[in-house]
This record gives C-alpha cells, sequence and structure tokens, in this order.
C-alpha cells in the first residue's frame, strides 16, 4: 500500500513539474521579438517594407523564399515549430494551405477596414496586400487594338504563331486557366487551350518579362503577362527593357457590358495555425495594409493596391480602370486541379 501512496505523489509530482515546464517555454516564446514569413513572393520591395516596419516597432522580420507547394509541405510537416505568416503571388496556394488546415483565421479591425471587400477572404484565412490583372500586351507596330477583344478570342486562326505565354508551370497561368475554367466550364476550356496552343509563336518559355522582350523582337504580336511588369519595365534602368515595354500597349481583355472583366489575382498573408508570435505578425499584417506601406508597394512593384485610399502609381493609372472579374478568388485554387488536366491534355508545355 505504501508503494501505491508513494506512486500517486511521484505522478502528482511530475504532472505539476510538466505543467511548469509548459508555462515556461510558452513565456520564453513570447518574449522573443521577431516573425518569421515563408515567402513565395520574389520582390526586393518585400525586404523594403520589412525593415521599415523593424525600424517602426523593433520587431525584427525573418523571411524564407521559395517554391509554394514546397513551403505549404514544410509548414504540415514542421506543426508548431513553422513560420508564422505564409506570403503568396497567387490566392489558389492560400486556398491550398487553408485546405490543408494550416492557417488560423484573421479578423482584426484595423486589417478589416484597410482592404477593399472584393479582394477578402469569404472564410478568412487571408488577407490581400496588392493585386494584378493578367492583361494582354501587342505589339504597337503589328496589331491595332480593335483586333483584340477576350481570353477567348486568342485562340482564334488569326493569331496563328503570335501568341506569346510562359509555361503551364507558373501560378499566374495557372490561375487564369482556373479562373477559365470555372467559367467556361470543362469541355469548352479544354477547346480553347487545345487552339490557343496552336496559335503559339513559340514552345512557352522564360518570364513575363520575356515575353514582352519577344514581342519588341518581332518573335510574335501578342502576349499574356501580369499588368505591373509592364511597369516595371517602363521604369527600368536598363535601356532594353525600357524599349520593351514602350514597343507594346495594355490591353484589358473581357471588358464588354456583358462580360466577366480581366482575371485578377491577389498576393496575400495568412497567419499560422501554430504562429509563435500571432501578436506581432497581425502587427505586420496591419503595417503592410496601411497607406504608408500600399504607398510603398504601388510605387515599387506597379501592383494595384488592396487599401482603397491609395491610388495606384501614376505608370498604372495610365492605362485606365478596368472592370475585373469578380470570381471568388478561393475557385483559383479549387478549379487548380481541374486546369492541371487541361495544361496536360492540349499539350501547354
Ligand atoms: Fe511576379
Amino acid at each position: 500500500m505504501k508503494n501505491y501512496i508513494f506512486l500517486f505523489f511521484l505522478i502528482i509530482f511530475f504532472s505539476s513539474c510538466d505543467k511548469n515546464i509548459f508555462v515556461e517555454s510558452g513565456e520564453i516564446q513570447k518574449k522573443s521579438n521577431e516573425i518569421t514569413i515563408y515567402s513565395h513572393r520574389h520582390y526586393p520591395v518585400d525586404k523594403k517594407q520589412y525593415e521599415n516596419f523593424e525600424k517602426k516597432t523593433g520587431i525584427k522580420v525573418n523571411w524564407v523564399k521559395g517554391d509554394p507547394d514546397q513551403l505549404l509541405e514544410r509548414m504540415w510537416r514542421e506543426k508548431k515549430n513553422t513560420a508564422d505568416l505564409f506570403v503568396s503571388v497567387d490566392a489558389g496556394k492560400l486556398q491550398k494551405g487553408a485546405g490543408m488546415g494550416l492557417f488560423q483565421k484573421i479578423d482584426n479591425e484595423i486589417i478589416n477596414s484597410n482592404v477593399s471587400n472584393f479582394l477578402k477572404d469569404q472564410n478568412g484565412y487571408w488577407v490581400p496586400i496588392t493585386y494584378r490583372a493578367r492583361i494582354l500586351v501587342y505589339s504597337n507596330e503589328r496589331v491595332n487594338a480593335s483586333d483584340l477583344s477576350t481570353y477567348e478570342d486568342l485562340a482564334d486562326d488569326k493569331w496563328k504563331g503570335k501568341i506569346l505565354v510562359r509555361t503551364s508551370s507558373n501560378a499566374y497561368n495557372q490561375a487564369l486557366m482556373s479562373s477559365l475554367y470555372a467559367h467556361l466550364g470543362k469541355d469548352d476550356v479544354t477547346k480553347w487551350s487545345r487552339n490557343l496552343v496552336k496559335n503559339f509563336a513559340r514552345n512557352p518559355k522564360g518570364n513575363d518579362r520575356d515575353q514582352v522582350k519577344a514581342i519588341a523582337a518581332g518573335q510574335g504580336d501578342v502576349a499574356i503577362v501580369n499588368s505591373y511588369y509592364i511597369g516595371l519595365l517602363l521604369s527600368s534602368e536598363k535601356k532594353s527593357e525600357i524599349d520593351a515595354g514602350k514597343s507594346v500597349s495594355v490591353f484589358f481583355p473581357n471588358q464588354g457590358e456583358n462580360d466577366r472583366g480581366t482575371h485578377i489575382n491577389i498576393s496575400g498573408y495568412a497567419l499560422s495555425k501554430h504562429s509563435s508570435n500571432k501578436e506581432n505578425a497581425i502587427k505586420l499584417l496591419e503595417y503592410l495594409t496601411s497607406v504608408e506601406a500600399q504607398e510603398t508597394y504601388v510605387n515599387n512593384t506597379f501592383e494595384y493596391p488592396a487599401n482603397p485610399r491609395v491610388q495606384a502609381s501614376e505608370i498604372v493609372q495610365s492605362w485606365g480602370d478596368f472592370k475585373r472579374d469578380d470570381l471568388d478568388l478561393n475557385a483559383l485554387g479549387s478549379f487548380r486541379y481541374d486546369a492541371m488536366r487541361v495544361f496536360d491534355k492540349t499539350g501547354w508545355k
């Protein structure tokens, strides 16, 4: 009997020890001021934003750039010892991470009032910081704007050998294809993609900027690119890039009265379910959506601001307003698998 009593007290002792250890490690984590971000963004402006935030708050930001699917898998594997935030240039990847159970909802009044409603996640798992349109650019020498109309029209025979676009492994194209799948349905989008591939000026290669340079070099006439790359080319320090930017004009497809508008996507942040520094992570999102940080974005990357109190850069404004496709941005993720099958079936490399 004595042994049992001894064992009983031994268990009580160790379980109370456990609690102490737990509380202590919790406190240690709270004392650490730093935030870690896994990033699917690849722009120098992010470094600038994190430095400005650190100057204001003393909170240091560490970030790891990488492939979004690998970063999400890493978060899943690391569980509690993972990043505080995940940022992507594609709502589809954010939808994927939310589906994997990696994020927690963000409900913060400041952030909520900072960002436009049409960009918000209806499920509350991610916060948009900027958006971009996947537009058409065309050769000023060889194409009339009146010849262009919709994404669908790019599959017409008249564009044979003239269309430039990067590979299907790129998230921007995957998001565009997901949106077209959502709107047109499987049969029509498959037919569209098959005919579009026949119109390619060359096998897909290079990034969005390279498609514009190929127009300048006369290798094709119309390219599908993200809007901000034109701003980046026109404000480049390299003459060849400025010349490439000047050789084309911007066209927003699907603007007809009854049409759905041009496909857009966001850059957005999600808060890790296991963030050990939630308070500071939220502070960073409050800052990144503020007027000050939004102005830094628009004037450095030429993206559109998520905060409606901020105006796009002058270059971007010069292209005029456009009608945006108001498809739920999570559809860019939920139709991703279907979109990938269309690429495969129709030979879009
Ligand atoms: Fe980009």
